[in-house]
């Protein structure tokens, strides 16, 4: 799954706060978005979907991310809550896309992320078959409704530039990928 779908899956999640107590629904979308991406970072670095993918090992952090939020409500406890929750929901939703390799859509990898306690990959399921793939595109159009129809300017600007930079990568996912295997060689 794209970067950008996990982040808008994130902000989704954030709404929650709109009904809430609506003057942290900002801080809340924008820690859920960056907490989408976070994991991904390890793509260019180290190990991708291992290094800084926990599906297991993220949740106690939610669960005193949340609890501290709850307890002092402020606009960094609350964004640093939602942070952690997307970026676990992010570890876990890794395993529903494709494997890693140049050409996930061969189905030629099983890799689809890190457990870490299990000490293990968890096999790819392939809903989305690759990051990039048509149905990604799909998915991170739906999950960005609520930031476009629900939020102010601020998160729906922000929400609008990562459905572009999706529909981009979906045109060119295949040729990078193409171009990565030939690197390679
Ligand atoms: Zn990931």
């Amino acid at each position: 799954m794209m970067s950008t779908t996990h982040a808008a899956i994130g902000v989704t999640l954030a709404t929650s706060t709109l009904w809430v107590s609506p003057e942290l629904a900002v801080p809340a979308a924008l820690g859920a978005l960056a907490g989408g991406i976070f994991p991904d970072l390890d793509v260019a670095v180290v190990a991708h979907r291992k290094t800084l993918h926990y599906p297991e090992l993220y949740w106690p952090f939610v669960a005193v991310g949340f609890a501290v939020a709850l307890l002092v409500p402020s606009p960094v406890t609350v964004g640093a809550a939602f942070f952690l929750l997307s970026a676990a929901v992010h570890s876990v939703t890794d395993a529903f896309g494709g494997g890693l390799g140049s050409r996930p859509w061969e189905n030629d990898d099983q890799r689809g992320v890190y457990a870490h306690r299990r000490g293990r990959w968890i096999a790819p399921r392939r809903w989305i078959r690759y990051d990039g793939a048509p149905e990604d595109l799909l998915a991170v159009a739906v999950f960005s409704l609520p930031g476009l129809l629900l939020y102010g300017e601020l998160v729906r600007r922000l929400t609008l530039a990562m459905l572009s930079v999706s529909a981009v990568y979906v045109l060119v996912r295949k040729p990078i990928g193409r171009l990565g295997e030939r690197l390679d060689v």
